[in-house]
């Protein structure tokens, strides 16, 4: 059968990312997708499951698009691909960045494009360092990070990342990066002192914390953030890799908070997955300091820096998502998923916190729902397993003793859609429930 041969050859010879190999050599993939609609996926044997995370959070508009696979082929068939470097530039690229001066918070009015949000966050160092050698203060190097962040995987984001076992997968990482607190301005404030401000290039934070568990900044931190960065002088870098365009139910997620970073890391939604494309906005201010202050080249581009077809896939995304109103339908989702979260959070024994901003949302799972503590061994991947059984795909986050399920389903998801994720997460966690002794 299709599903095993393809398997067999899966596991001799692809090198999964993020995957457990020891698992992948026991049992080959478990799902071998073949199609996509909307929220839906298909795979080789035509089991059809609710794709609850959008992929890897980046699938915004849904899967099957036809309209933007004829986009991408007509942007082929004319201009595949050029170069960006130098002197040359291309159309699709022009207007998109463009585009994102229009929807991006505050004054962030240039883009420099990269292929995805590991290389948007390399990007964003090295650029915010550049800055500093430019305007004559060269000491400072030092990016700031929070605890449980996830910025990818380049060394750089993998060095920048809060969350420790990513680190640890490798036994050298860049230097110059300190790790703060993720809730606590007063400990940037203290860290800042401690390292000395003249050493501090920037300060870095997802608006909401994705995969290191889904974790929402109370109201009011990131305008402390602000005005600390400010007081010292430090830039305020947001990555928006997975908040961006639409997923909380804003354009960014900064937007709930009020205030603009001087610099943004994007990728994932930018293209919905339908192309790799990601990229760092820089301020108007920091955009005329280089103008003004730069001499030589800017020493940093990728071959595919601007790519046309991904920059055309890119902007008939974003008119796909305006035209749609997805920004405001995540919204009412996101308050309906979290709506459901309660509803389960009151029938179910094991489920403790719950939690959303437009449609990220997370579930955690305790043993105890009063004191709120945890199973010694974590239930959350038990319930991922019993949820893909019943056709629903979600993640489970079990870092630093976390035991939490993730949820970011496409923006176009639809009430019966959203109902039918909420009745299979019951029954999966039912489930679990019910297998749990006594
Ligand atoms: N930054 C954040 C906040 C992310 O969630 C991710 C990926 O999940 C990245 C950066 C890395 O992006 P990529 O996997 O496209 O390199």
């Amino acid at each position: 059968n299709q599903h095993e041969q393809l398997a067999s050859l899966d596991q001799k010879h692809f090198l999964h990312p993020t995957t457990s190999i020891k698992q992948q050599q026991a049992t080959g993939p478990d799902f071998i997708f073949t199609k996509g609609k909307g929220v839906r996926l298909t795979d080789i044997k035509g089991r059809t499951v609710i794709d609850g995370m959008s992929s890897l959070w980046n699938v915004n508009i849904g899967h099957g698009r036809e309209e933007i696979a004829q986009t991408a082929y007509e942007q082929m068939k004319t201009l595949g691909y050029s170069s960006c470097f130098a002197t040359f530039s291309n159309e699709p690229a022009i207007q998109l960045a463009a585009k994102l001066a229009e929807i991006a918070p505050g004054n962030l009015s240039a883009t420099f494009f990269t292929s995805g949000g590991s290389e948007s966050n390399d990007t964003a160092y090295k650029l915010a360092r550049h800055y500093w050698m430019l305007k004559g203060q060269p000491k400072r190097k030092k990016i700031i990070s929070r605890s449980q962040s996830y910025h990818g995987v380049a060394v750089g984001a993998t060095s920048a990342t809060g969350l420790k076992p990513f680190r640890d997968f490798t036994n050298s990482l860049a230097p110059d990066f300190c790790y703060v607190d993720h809730f606590s301005p007063e400990a940037l404030r203290q860290m800042i002192e401690r390292e000395g401000p003249e050493t501090v290039a920037a300060y870095i934070a997802e608006p909401v914390q994705g995969a290191g568990g889904l974790h929402i900044a109370p109201d009011g931190y990131f305008k402390e953030i602000r005005s600390i960065c400010d007081e010292y002088g430090i830039l305020f870098i947001t990555d928006e890799v997975i908040t961006g365009f639409g997923r909380t139910g804003t354009y960014f997620g900064v937007d709930h908070y009020g205030v603009a970073p001087d610099m943004m890391c994007f990728a994932k939604g930018v293209s919905s997955g339908y192309a790799q494309l990601g990229g760092v906005m820089i301020s108007e201010n920091m955009h005329n300091d280089f103008k003004q202050l730069s001499e030589g080249t800017l020493l940093h581009g990728y071959t595919y820096s601007g790519h046309p077809t991904a920059c055309a896939v890119a902007l008939k995304n974003l008119e796909i998502l305006e035209r749609e109103n997805l920004i405001n339908n995540a919204r009412v989702m996101g308050e309906e998923m979290l709506k459901g979260f309660q509803k389960i959070q009151s029938l179910r024994s094991i489920v403790g916190d719950v939690r959303g901003l437009g449609l990220m949302g997370a579930v955690e799972i305790v043993k105890n729902k009063e004191t709120k503590e945890r199973f010694a061994e974590p239930f959350a991947p038990k319930v991922v397993a019993e949820a893909a059984k019943r056709g629903l795909i979600c993640r489970s986050v079990v870092f630093d003793g976390q035991d939490t399920l993730v949820f970011a389903p496409p923006l176009v998801i639809n009430s019966e859609e959203m109902n039918e994720l909420i009745s299979i997460l019951n029954d999966a966690i039912e489930a679990v429930e019910t297998g749990i002794p006594t």
